[in-house]
């Protein structure tokens, strides 16, 4: 089976919620999803999909992904879609880094081999874990109430896990705004919940410190990627009392061995794009699992396609390891494709037919943007 074709699509993602906003003031209305289609000679179509957090959550963007696949994709074509990490090394010898770029084609190639060994992908990722997977909100930043408001109907929906956005600007109201909406996040957390209150690299070590004093003690949460460089981020793990978990400064198996180096962390957050797709997200997952780390599989944003990638390696993933999955879907307006996977009962399963189990929505896809053969 060879690789003869690959066809590039572009999708605007609509937000969900109006208007999401990060730490740093960074604020987001539409994500710009790049979907590949993968076709061989003799077996099957495979689809794949990458949507950077639009320009400003880590080196990636939109326009990279597919400038990146006039480099990446040529070197593929020909090759057996089956031979994944023979796939990776064709890519990262036509383009050094730009994860973002490789994960569309690296997912396809999975999708491929699933549909071709008549198998699920979370069965050809190691094998699939009984029970549910349960799904975490993401929680932009807001008013402490309406936050608050928001995890309700998150959770009133299912959601077992909930991200919640921190890191006001002095303007915005400061450390003492954060532990506000820590504190109102929590209020009603049930025993079987999991928070995380991500900073997304936006605290300096001193807010940070205000922030533990000004919370009130026993807060059962975790803190994610509170800054934005090595430096304080080591520096605040000395003095933070409590979980600390590392996501954009994570982005490769060295990124991982570092964090474990330094014991930087107590879990890292797996996002198949910034990871570079199932092939590399896989090899990172085993090197936590070694470690002792926890994990949370997530896509930077995405829709049905990139949840499928997700809800696979979540559904492979032990249980003891893994907190929540990022349900993307939940974040955008636009459905790319069926996705037989609802959540109930606090989670989803990955569905038991071969490959990912997507059927791509044509019409929102359109006409190909650009075609390698
Ligand atoms: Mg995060």
């Amino acid at each position: 089976m060879k690789i003869i074709r690959i066809e590039v699509y572009q999708v605007d993602l609509p937000y969900a919620g109006g208007v999401y906003r990060l730490s740093g003031g960074r604020t987001y209305n539409s994500f710009d999803a790049t979907i590949v289609r993968v076709r061989t000679d003799t077996g099957p179509d495979g689809w794949g999909e990458s949507t950077p957090f639009g320009g400003t959550y880590v080196a990636a963007h939109a326009g990279g992904v597919r400038a990146g696949l006039a480099e990446a994709a040529p070197a593929v074509l020909g090759m057996d879609p089956r031979a994944l990490d023979r796939i990776n090394d064709a890519m990262d010898g036509a383009l050094t880094g730009h994860p973002a770029v490789k994960t569309a084609i690296d997912v396809a190639c999975w999708d491929i081999f699933g549909k071709a060994a008549g198998m699920p992908v979370c069965d050809l990722l190691g094998g699939r874990v009984a029970g549910r997977i349960p799904v975490i909100s993401s929680i932009g930043g807001d008013t402490p109430e309406a936050m608050r408001a928001n995890v309700a109907g998150h959770r009133a929906q299912g959601f077992m896990g909930h991200s919640i956005k921190i890191g006001a600007s002095a303007a915005e109201g400061g450390p003492a705004l954060d532990a506000e909406r820590i504190t109102a996040c929590l209020a009603d957390k049930t025993d079987a919940e999991w928070f995380l209150a991500d900073a997304n690299g936006g605290l300096t070590v001193e807010h940070a410190l205000r922030l533990q004093t000004l919370l009130p003690q026993g807060l059962d949460f975790v803190l994610e990627a509170p800054c934005a460089t090595w430096r304080e981020t080591l520096s605040l793990r000395q003095r933070w009392r409590g979980p600390l978990l590392l996501d954009e400064l994570i982005e490769s198996e060295a990124d991982i061995i570092h964090a474990i180096r330094h014991d930087a962390c107590d879990g890292i957050g797996l996002k198949i794009s910034k990871q570079g797709g199932l092939t590399r997200t896989r090899r990172q997952r085993g090197i936590c699992r070694a470690a002792g780390l926890v994990v949370s599989i997530q896509d930077t944003v995405g829709s049905d396609i990139a949840f499928a990638g997700v809800l696979h390696m979540a559904q492979s993933t032990p249980r003891a390891m893994l907190r929540c999955a990022l349900d993307t879907r939940s974040m955008v307006t636009r459905r790319t494709a069926v996705f037989d996977a609802p959540i109930r009962d606090g989670g989803a399963f990955a569905p038991d037919v071969p490959g990912l189990g997507i059927t791509p929505n044509r019409d929102v896809l359109g006409m190909p943007v650009a075609v390698y053969e």
